[in-house]
């Protein structure tokens, strides 16, 4: 296909509105893409390298580390780039293989696959994954103080989930891990995977006082296979340092063209206010056919918003697909999207009826009020044909 009629129909998907699936992933900006290929060219030296287009692409990189560690209020010494948000999770997880002996992992029942694959490997191990439920939507203080003991070594909790866009209260789930560490006399690892938080919701990584936290490029409209991990302090230890690239946190060549692509990507405007007008569009208009919310109306990210219909999920969304629209029916970044959708929704105590006709509608931000209408519109039309 041409060129200039791809492009044009891109911009179209996100403007002219058929494309609804941005908490699987996003479109990359015309800007971000911009930064990638002008900084593939110009360069393209390896930013270890002791030469002067190696000295040239390491001052990129480090550019690029400290905006984006000042965007999110933190030293970029604490910044790691890693190729996502998983292989960031994937760093503090497989540190834990490190210890002496196996201990106890608490996670929320509504974490990242990335997050919730390591039981697995963990468990295999002797160590004990425990997960909390998290009723409504949010985990509580009580359940974690409750579930918290001596032989915990890693706590984790997300910050906004991607599957209903509810924001969880950080502050006081770290504020229960820190009086545990003083009982204890023992360090907690906190934990908080941040990835649709970013760009979206208004936070500060050192206000939020977690030890690390996890990014990626690929759902604020940066290219994928770029993400980033936080440590607060940077003692981990890895699995493998390789060539030593990140300070031994992450080694490997620096992916600097998506690097700064990520920058360019995060400074961008995410457009909260018109995501924020869109959300509550579509929520009033489903809400007034009788269509049931699974998103929460408060502590909740405004980009993404899930709701039930007595119609199963893989039905809507093809129906939904035979019109030319893309929402989807859970986390549709993995396999088995459904499947993965349906463990969250029944952590937050919905029914599996609820959970099986689960459908999610996530935002940039860019799309059109009557673009939201006409969708809301479609949805309400394959309902009601389905209830008559
Ligand atoms: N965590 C959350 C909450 C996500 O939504 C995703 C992406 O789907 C990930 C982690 C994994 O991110 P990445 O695709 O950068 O590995």
């Amino acid at each position: 296909m041409d060129k200039r009629k791809i492009k044009r129909q891109n911009r179209q998907a996100m403007t002219a509105g058929y494309y609804f699936d941005n908490a699987a992933t996003t479109l990359i900006s015309e800007a971000a893409l911009k930064t990638y290929t002008e900084t593939a060219r110009d360069y393209f030296g390896n930013p270890s390298a002791a030469h002067r287009e190696g000295a040239k692409a390491h001052a990129c990189l480090e550019e690029c580390r400290k905006d984006i560690a000042g965007y999110l209020g933190i030293r970029p010494s604490s910044l790691f780039f890693t190729s996502g948000a998983t292989e960031a999770i994937s760093i503090v997880f497989s540190s834990l293989l490190h210890a002496k002996r196996p201990g106890r992992v608490i996670t929320s029942a509504i974490e990242h696959e990335a997050v919730l694959g390591w039981k697995g490997i963990l468990t295999e191990l002797g160590w004990k994954f425990d997960t909390l439920r998290a009723k409504g939507g949010f985990v509580k203080a009580e359940d974690l103080e409750a579930a918290l003991d001596e032989d915990v070594r890693l706590v984790a909790v997300q910050l906004v989930n991607n599957v209903t866009g509810a924001i969880q209260d950080i502050p006081s789930l770290v504020n229960v891990v820190r009086k545990a560490e003083e009982r204890y006399g023992r360090r907690i690892f906190f934990f908080c995977d941040s990835v649709q938080a970013l760009g979206k919701i208004q936070f500060s990584l050192s206000g939020l006082d977690v030890d690390g936290a996890s990014f990626s490029a690929h759902k604020i409209r940066g290219p994928r296979g770029i993400g980033a991990l936080y440590l607060k302090k940077g003692d981990i230890q890895v699995l493998s340092k390789a060539g030593g690239q990140e300070r031994g946190v992450r080694g490997g060549t620096e992916n600097l063209p998506a690097i700064a692509a990520f920058r360019t990507a995060l400074l961008e405007d995410h457009h909260r206010e018109s995501a924020e007008r869109l959300c509550s569009r579509l929520r009033s208009e489903l809400e007034g056919a009788g269509i049931r919310m699974l998103s929460p109306a408060e502590q909740h990210s405004p980009y993404i918003l899930s709701f039930t219909t007595p119609l199963p999920s893989e039905v809507l969304t093809r129906m939904m697909a035979d019109k030319g629209y893309c929402i989807s029916s859970g986390s549709a970044c993995s396999n088995n999207a459904r499947g993965k959708a349906e463990g969250v929704i029944l952590a937050m105590g919905f029914s599996s009826k609820d959970a099986g006709g689960a459908i999610r509608v996530s935002f940039c931000g860019e799309e059109s009020e009557e673009s939201v209408s006409a969708l809301a519109e479609e949805i309400i039309r394959a309902v009601s044909g389905f209830r008559r």
